[in-house]
Order: C-alpha cells, then sequence, then structure tokens
C-alpha cells in the first residue's frame, strides 16, 4: 500500500496560514496523493527532529522560524545559502533540502511594474533581508529606511544605502515599498507621514507586503492616484515555487497558479 505523502507549515503563530489551504487545493486538484496540515512549533531547535517524528516529507516554515530552518537543512539552494533564511524544506533521501521561495515570489509579484530601477524599502526586518538581494541580484538600486538603527547595520555592512527617519534626505524612488508590519494589526504608517508625503508623489508605484487588507500606506498611495498591490501574489507566488519544489517540478508554475489561486478567492 503506498502512503499518502505529508506536508505542513511550521510557525509559532500558525493558526492564520493560509497555506494548507492553498497546498491542499492543488493536491486534490491535481489528483495527488497527499495532504498539507499546520503544526505549532515552539521550538525552532526541534525543527528537524519534528520533521522526522511527523514523517512529514516537506514544510513550508514562517515567523519566527525561518533562520533555526537554515540551520537545520542538509543541502541548500545558492540563494537560500547566500541569505541565510529558508521557507520551504523538501526530504530526499533522508535529507533535509531548503530554499527560499519569498523571495522569488516577491520578484515575480512585482515583475508587472516595467522599467523599475530604484526601490525604496520601508523596513529592514527578515523579509526586506531575502527580497532585497534578489532585487540587488536582479539589478534593482535598493535603499532601506528603517525606524531604528539597529536592523540597518547588517544591510550597510552588505553595502546597501541605509538610513534611518532622523537621517533621511527623500529622492525620487519608482517603487516605494511597505516592508513593515505597519498597518498589519494597527492603523499605522510605516514613516512618518511627511516622508511618504515626500516621496509617494514621485513614485510609479507602491507596493506592500501585507495582504488582505488595505493598509493606512496603501491608502495614502491610492489617494495620491498612485497604482497599487498588496502582498497577497507574493503570497501567492512563493507557495507556487514552493509546490513546484514539493513536486520536484512535474507542474509548470503557470499549472498551479490557477489552482492555487481560489485559495484567496474562499
Ligand atoms: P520583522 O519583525 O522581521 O521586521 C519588522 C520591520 O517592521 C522592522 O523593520 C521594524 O522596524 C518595522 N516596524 C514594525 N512596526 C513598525 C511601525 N509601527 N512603524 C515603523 N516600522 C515598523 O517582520 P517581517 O519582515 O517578518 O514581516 C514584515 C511584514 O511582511 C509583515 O507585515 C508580514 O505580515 C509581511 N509578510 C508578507 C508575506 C507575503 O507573502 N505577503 C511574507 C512574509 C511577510 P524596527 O527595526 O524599527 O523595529
Amino acid at each position: 500500500m503506498s502512503m499518502s505523502q505529508l506536508f505542513a507549515i511550521f510557525g509559532n503563530p500558525v493558526s492564520h496560514s493560509k497555506s494548507p489551504l492553498m497546498h491542499n487545493l492543488s493536491f486534490k486538484n491535481l489528483d495527488i496523493d497527499a495532504c498539507y496540515g499546520r503544526y505549532l512549533l515552539k521550538d525552532g531547535k526541534k525543527l528537524k527532529e519534528t520533521f522526522f517524528d511527523l514523517g512529514l516529507k516537506g514544510v513550508n516554515i514562517t515567523v519566527p522560524h525561518k533562520e533555526d530552518a537554515f540551520n537545520a537543512c542538509d543541502v541548500l539552494d545558492p540563494f537560500a545559502q547566500k541569505i541565510g533564511v529558508v521557507n520551504t524544506i523538501v526530504e530526499k533521501e533522508g535529507k533535509l533540502y531548503g530554499y527560499n521561495t519569498d523571495a522569488p515570489g516577491f520578484l515575480k509579484a512585482i515583475s508587472e511594474f516595467k522599467e523599475v530601477k530604484t526601490v525604496l524599502f520601508l523596513g529592514a526586518g527578515g523579509t526586506a533581508q531575502s527580497t532585497s538581494s534578489i532585487l540587488r541580484d536582479e539589478g534593482y538600486d535598493v535603499t532601506l529606511l528603517n525606524r531604528s538603527e539597529e536592523r540597518l547595520k547588517k544591510y550597510a555592512r552588505d553595502g546597501f544605502k541605509t538610513y534611518t527617519f532622523e537621517n533621511f534626505t527623500p529622492k525620487v524612488y519608482d517603487l516605494v515599498i511597505n516592508m513593515t508590519s505597519a498597518g498589519l494589526e494597527d492603523e499605522s504608517l510605516p514613516a512618518p507621514k511627511e516622508i511618504l508625503d515626500a516621496v509617494i508623489p514621485e513614485a510609479y508605484a507602491c507596493i506592500d507586503v501585507i495582504y488582505g487588507k488595505e493598509t493606512p500606506f496603501l491608502k495614502l498611495a491610492r489617494n495620491y492616484g498612485k497604482p497599487t498591490k498588496d502582498g497577497s501574489d507574493m503570497l501567492l507566488y512563493q507557495g507556487i515555487i514552493a509546490f513546484e519544489h514539493f513536486t520536484n517540478y512535474t507542474y509548470t508554475f503557470d499549472e498551479i497558479k490557477p489552482i492555487m489561486k481560489k485559495a484567496f478567492m474562499l
């Protein structure tokens, strides 16, 4: 008797995650004998042990375990190796293979904005880390603006232009992107309004990585008449790329997309 393959998302918290719906819909519609659950992982150091105890074939990893996931892998793809952050693991012959699909998902999500060269990131947390790296690899000029200095130090060491609200002088940026959690569970803007009032009117478009709501940042951008985009496509695309890894590239991105997208309509 063949066993169905088990997948899961590890995180803390994890109850809000859309990933089980996205992946189970895709398994079902593609007739794959597999199931995807959610697991509240409290101790990231136990990731590997938990993975094998649960008999999993693959996992996605969300906050706050993406660095522990990196450390748990036996084999890393070159981009994950470079940034030190893993959000997708697949077991192959007893070894854990690690990937980062957030960054290519984000890159694909912003690819509809053509002729973009300069990008201003509001925020310098974990999501900014992988996405700034892939954008730079693709030739974008990325500047980071963050509330406090501490998180910027690593980016400055890596050669990015970094500013706090205190020492920032607004310039023209093609895209302004909210990479913070400001607006996720509150109504705050990711930067002082004077700064946003200076950079948004000059931008071609404004993007938020938060999904499922119009944040105060996107509302402000819309009021300036700018094209806006929330984080839904980023979430969808990182899921599709993870699914490609889970199924060993049996299906193409464009085959998976319309199926997984249904999870956003339920
Ligand atoms: P982190 O905790 O790693 O970083 C948070 C960042 O937000 C820091 O730069 C922090 O600044 C800043 N920040 C938080 N609150 C405020 C505020 N009120 N005003 C200004 N700056 C603030 O978070 P992540 O990088 O993990 O997540 C960032 C966002 O990305 C979240 O909203 C998350 O939901 C979203 N996300 C979306 C995904 C998608 O698929 N669409 C995937 C992953 C994440 P400081 O350094 O000063 O504390």
